[in-house]
This record gives structure tokens, C-alpha cells and sequence, in this order.
């Protein structure tokens, strides 16, 4: 069977897990999590980097940041998870979903000005796939309404718009170091501010409310509860193996490209004779092979094609249920606009295995497989 995913392990994470317990410092903040801190601040480039036990962690800490409230309303695409939009309706605001663009599954800036009211707090895209979105554009309706800007960017570590890492752009960004995105620590995330005087809060809320951070660094005597927060830390045995693998982050990054330009260079012509599309990756943006996916003409094709797959030992798998359609989405949230791609591409997409050292085999056997499909 050629999996999905499978975590990247590169070998020599657990001399770092080891190091970690011959240190005895285990809970966050220690020196693992400093390099990775660092390599973030440094690579991106970025004002400041907290490490998050998730990127879910992470969308939450945004949303105290910026003290939402039940009387506030926030703007996502529909087509993201589901974290994306539990993060604000935990603290209450309402979730205004919009329309995506076709092309590249990100939301539609015309469909996010259209959803504004004077309630409108804030404006959260998602960078599919590790494909930015319209981010000059979404930023120009942000300033123009005065509205917050987070980027869950938890696809997008080493992705650029314009030349500018994505998370770096909005108020806040958000990376994810699960086990299916391209660097992992098993669970993870981080929190990018680039919004100067959220700079100590962020501290503050990661470490339960109280002025701990500073009371390491000597700028306090005693530490004390002084906001709202919880437990955001990520532990340092997670640091270690998160620290060995952004280290490698070009090697992981170069093989994952070859993967994906090897499917898109191979599946071409098929997209020639309009019988599937294939990713649309704009001019002025650089994206990090994150993943790889196909459209097919409908929703009927996708299933023989799974299934078809899945008959010849292949996992490929479709992708996000739209969250206004959800159970959760229909009480937290609307739909706002004309669901013009939404749900009708939601329908048709399908992911294909795309992972760290992947074989060229698994991957010619799946091109073969998906062209002897639809030459059937
Ligand atoms: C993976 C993912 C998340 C959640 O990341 P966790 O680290 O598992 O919390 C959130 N948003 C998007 C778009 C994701 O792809």
C-alpha cells in the first residue's frame, strides 16, 4: 500500500530527544526550543516566534490577542479546517464564511470585502496547499476597514508572496508541526507576531497568564497572574525533534519539490486534454510542495478514481467539507456571498501521496495508475 503521508523521520532525531533528557529539561522554552525560536526569527524573517503545542494553539493565542468577543464577527473561507475556525468561535465571535478562488482553493478577496459590517474584527486566510493568497489585496481591505490580519499559514513554512515569507505578513501567523505537514515535531505549531505591541502579551498568554517569560529573564522579582492564558508551550522532547528537522528544512523542501514538479511534469498532459486539473501557482509566488492535488470534472469522477486507486494499494484522499456545511459551522457561523467553488471543488479534489523520501516507483505507479484510468 503507498500511504497518504508518512511523517518525515530523517534518522538522527533522537540523538537530539536524547540530549534532551541527559539535560533534564523537559517542559518548554529550553534549548531546543531557543534554536527553533531562533531559526524562524532568523529564516522567515520574523519579529518574534513563540512555539505552540499546535497550530490550533497557536490560532487561539491570536484570538486573545486580538480580544475578540461574542459581538464580534470574523471572516474565513469555508474551505480550511476546522481549528481555523474554532480558534475565534471559542471566544465567541461569529464565523462569516466566504467563497474561494477556483484556481488556487484560497479565499476570494472581492467575496471577503462583500462579507464586512461594522461588527467585522478580523480577517483569517489560509494558504492552501502552501500557496499564498492575494495577500497585497487582503491587506489593502484590512487597512482600509481597520481590520486584524491573521494568516494560518500552518501549510506554508517556507513559502513566499512577493519575496515575503508567509506568516509574516498578517498581524499574526500561525505554522503547524503535525506529523502531516512538512516539518514535524509529532504535534506542533508556532505563532508569528509580526504586530509589534502584541510582542509581551503573546508571552503572557503562552505561559498561563503571568509574567513568567519576564521573570526568567530577570526583569521581575516574582511572577504573577496578569491576563487571560493558558498552557502554550510546546515541551522540549517535541523541540529536539522539530530543531533536527528545520535544520534540514532545504533538504526536506528540495525533495518534496522534485516529488511534486515529477507529478505535475507527468500528469501535464492530461491536464492539456482537460481531463483533470492541476494546481495554479501564480508568478509572483513560491510555494513549498506541501501537497499535491488533482481536480477531476465532478464529484461522481473523483469517487471511481479513489476507489479505482485504492484498488491498486494507493491512498489518495479528498480534502476539507466545506464548514458552513458542517453541524458546528451552521451554528457558529454562515455562509456570506454566492458559494460559487466551495462546494463544487471541495467535490473534486483530490490529494495524492506526497511525502519526505517518497520512492520515484510509488511515484510512477501512481501517475501510471491515474493514466490507465482514464484511458480505461
Ligand atoms: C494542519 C492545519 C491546522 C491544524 O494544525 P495543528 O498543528 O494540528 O493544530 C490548522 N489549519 C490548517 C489550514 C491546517 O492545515
Amino acid at each position: 500500500m503507498i500511504p497518504f503521508n508518512k511523517p518525515c523521520v530523517l534518522g538522527h532525531e533522537i540523538e537530539a530527544i536524547q540530549q534532551v533528557l541527559v539535560e533534564n529539561k523537559l517542559s518548554g522554552n529550553g534549548k531546543y526550543g531557543d534554536f527553533c525560536i531562533n531559526w524562524l526569527e532568523k529564516n522567515l524573517p520574523a519579529n518574534k516566534a513563540l512555539l505552540a503545542p499546535s497550530c490550533t494553539a497557536a490560532l487561539e493565542m491570536s484570538a486573545l490577542l486580538m480580544n475578540l468577543t461574542s459581538k464580534d464577527e470574523v471572516i474565513m473561507p469555508s474551505y480550511t479546517f476546522v481549528s481555523t475556525a474554532n480558534a475565534y468561535a471559542l471566544r465567541g465571535a461569529f464565523i462569516k464564511f466566504v467563497d474561494i478562488d477556483s484556481k488556487t482553493m484560497n479565499i476570494n478577496p472581492e467575496a471577503i470585502e462583500k462579507a464586512i459590517t461594522p461588527k467585522t474584527k478580523a480577517i483569517v486566510v489560509v494558504h492552501y496547499a502552501g500557496v499564498a493568497c492575494e495577500m497585497d489585496k487582503i491587506m489593502a481591505i484590512a487597512k482600509k476597514h481597520k481590520l486584524w490580519v491573521v494568516e494560518d499559514a500552518a501549510q506554508a513554512l517556507q513559502s513566499k508572496y512577493n519575496g515575503k515569507s508567509l506568516g509574516t505578513i498578517g498581524h499574526f501567523g500561525t505554522f503547524s508541526f503535525h506529523e502531516t505537514k512538512n516539518y514535524t515535531s509529532g504535534e506542533g505549531g508556532a505563532l508569528i507576531i509580526n504586530h509589534l505591541p502584541s510582542n509581551d502579551r503573546a508571552e503572557i498568554i503562552q505561559e498561563k497568564g503571568t509574567n513568567r517569560s519576564q521573570f526568567f529573564r530577570g526583569m521581575v522579582d516574582k511572577y504573577t497572574w496578569q491576563d487571560l492564558g493558558s498552557s502554550y508551550l510546546l515541551s522540549e522532547i517535541n523541540a529536539a525533534y522539530l530543531s533536527v528537522q528545520l535544520d534540514s528544512a532545504d533538504k526536506i523542501f528540495d525533495n518534496r519539490m522534485e516529488t511534486w514538479n515529477y507529478y505535475y511534469n507527468s500528469l501535464k498532459p492530461l491536464m492539456e486534454k482537460e481531463i483533470l486539473e492541476l494546481p495554479f501557482i501564480p508568478t509572483h509566488i513560491k510555494h513549498n510542495a506541501h501537497m499535491f492535488y488533482i481536480k477531476t470534472k465532478n464529484a461522481y469522477i473523483r469517487e471511481q478514481l479513489t476507489n479505482y486507486l485504492k484498488n491498486n494499494n494507493i491512498m489518495a484522499v479528498s480534502h476539507y467539507v466545506p464548514l458552513h456545511s458542517s453541524l458546528a459551522g451552521k451554528k457558529l457561523g454562515v455562509f456570506v456571498g454566492e458559494d460559487r467553488y466551495t462546494t463544487t471543488d471541495s467535490e473534486r479534489l483530490l490529494r495524492l501521496p506526497l511525502y519526505y523520501d517518497i520512492k520515484v516507483e510509488d511515484v510512477d505507479y501512481v501517475i501510471n495508475c491515474i493514466k490507465a484510468f482514464f484511458n480505461a
